[in-house]
């Protein structure tokens, strides 16, 4: 049995819809479908999704949301009409939409929520209806029934335990099962959004409770590549990613799984294979939990801006037990989490994201660590970008950093630190953001071209 999850983009028209269906039919394992809201036709259109929540936040703030509300309407319309499908299932959903507004709400962040899964939950009534109009059988399941419980943390909720459990009656329903991505409830009976992206997330619960062969993700690119081919013209692509290295690379900067997306996957050892739904016979990219890793050491590069690096220095800090545990709390207490922590003998740096420290916090912490730990200097340095080259094969190969230094000293790219975890699955070093993209290209054409 396999899960297949479909994006946006798969879901955008009519004629995007007629593909999926097409491409679940042609194999009958595909038997759990998980659909996005339709997403964007053309790079300037708008995303279901970024519709609902321009059409809540105007009737939170008493604007005219009706607009908003009819051009929805009027999407899945303009998609059913094209489907040559009955005008039923428009009413329907018009009437689904106006249900959702005129219910009573005790919090913004419910009624939010409440409107954000409508995207999800009206694609995936239409793909089941298209399907029977076919004589296709398929039903639509919704995530209560199924038994889907999520945290409630409205937009950012988790998958509660119980769950796995529950879903795995989907198993002996019949006929091909659609069902919509991004929400769940909560035990108190709430509509709960996942972060954004987040149908990819409720895809791989499925496919962690039912214990499939595979989960197949499809989205619109022929697989997964090395580097961003927004810096590099036609980037090599990968064929095999393990989940470890497809995690340090979603960390650095790639877009293409949401982050939590790999876990109840990853716990379970299932298959994600990514693949294009224009051109379903490409075999995309599988992310196992093993690979083959001898021939290409290095699987991918990204990069990401945006970081800072608090640099503290102490004449004998090697000696002084504890030293270390004493900056961290004082970053706990300030709720500001580390990325890295690259140290020598007499320093210490703390690589922060940007966005968790503002003006106020900074200055506290510096005061802090100054004064608390009476260290010789302590300083800021703002403009850090990080790129990161991944790859569990490099732990077996020889001169990996020496390549690295040397495509980036060809291309006058200083590398301000370096810093390899034990697990030798990726090396990351830190430039000024400005060369973040020239240190992404040199290293490309180091180990690729
Ligand atoms: N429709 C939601 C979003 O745009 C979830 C998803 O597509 O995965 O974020």
């Amino acid at each position: 049995m396999k899960v297949c999850k479909f994006g946006g983009t798969s879901m955008a028209n009519a004629e995007q819809i007629k593909k999926v269906c097409s491409i679940v039919t042609s194999d009958p394992d595909r038997r759990i479908v998980v659909v996005s809201a339709p997403g964007k036709r053309f790079d300037s259109d708008t995303k279901i999704t970024d519709m609902l929540i321009d059409c809540a936040n105007r009737y939170l703030k008493n604007e005219d949301y009706e607009t908003v509300l009819k051009a929805i309407v009027e999407r899945y319309a303009e998609i059913a009409r094209d489907l040559k499908l009955n005008e039923q299932i428009t009413k329907d959903i018009e009437n689904n939409l106006i249900t959702r507004v005129s219910l009573p709400y005790n919090s913004s962040e419910k009624f939010m929520d409440r409107m954000k899964a409508a995207g999800e939950d009206n694609a995936a009534r239409l793909v089941a209806f298209y399907l029977e109009s076919q004589g296709i059988k398929a039903q639509y399941v919704n995530p209560r029934d199924a038994g889907l419980f999520l945290s409630d943390e409205y937009g950012n909720a988790r998958v509660l335990p119980q769950s796995f459990k529950n879903l795995t009656r989907l198993k002996d329903m019949e006929g091909i099962i659609i069902f919509p991505g991004f929400f769940g409830y909560s035990l108190s009976g709430e509509v709960v959004t996942f972060p954004r992206g987040g149908s990819d997330i409720t895809g791989s619960i499925l496919a962690a409770a039912l214990e499939v062969d595979v989960y197949e993700n499809f989205t619109d690119v022929d697989s997964v590549f090395v580097a961003n081919p927004k810096l590099i013209k036609d980037p090599k692509p990968i064929s095999e990613l393990t989940y470890r290295e497809m995690r340090e690379l979603s960390y650095a900067g790639f877009s293409v799984l949401h982050e939590e997306t790999l876990e109840p996957v990853f716990q379970r050892g299932i298959p994600v294979n990514i693949r294009n739904t224009n051109n379903p016979s490409a075999p995309g990219t599988f992310i196992t939990p093993t690979r083959d890793n001898h021939m290409n050491p290095v699987a991918g590069i990204a990069g990401d801006k945006g970081f800072c690096s608090i640099n503290i220095n102490k004449y004998m800090m090697n000696r002084e037990i504890g030293f270390g545990r004493k900056v961290l709390q004082i970053l706990e207490e300030e709720f500001v989490p580390f990325e890295h922590m690259p140290s020598g003998i007499d320093d210490i740096s703390i690589i922060i994201r940007k966005k968790y420290m503002d003006d106020e916090k900074k200055s506290r912490i510096m005061e802090r660590v100054a004064k608390e730990l009476r260290v010789d200097s302590i300083s800021i340095e703002y403009d850090l970008g990080l790129v990161m080259v991944v790859g569990e094969g490099m732990k077996h190969t020889v001169g990996i950093t020496h390549r690295i230094a040397k495509a980036l000293a060809l291309n006058g790219v200083n590398i301000r630190m370096i810093n390899q975890g034990s697990s030798e699955v990726s090396i990351m070093l830190g430039v000024c953001e400005d060369d973040v993209d020239k240190a992404i290209v040199s290293i490309y054409d180091e180990f690729f071209k």
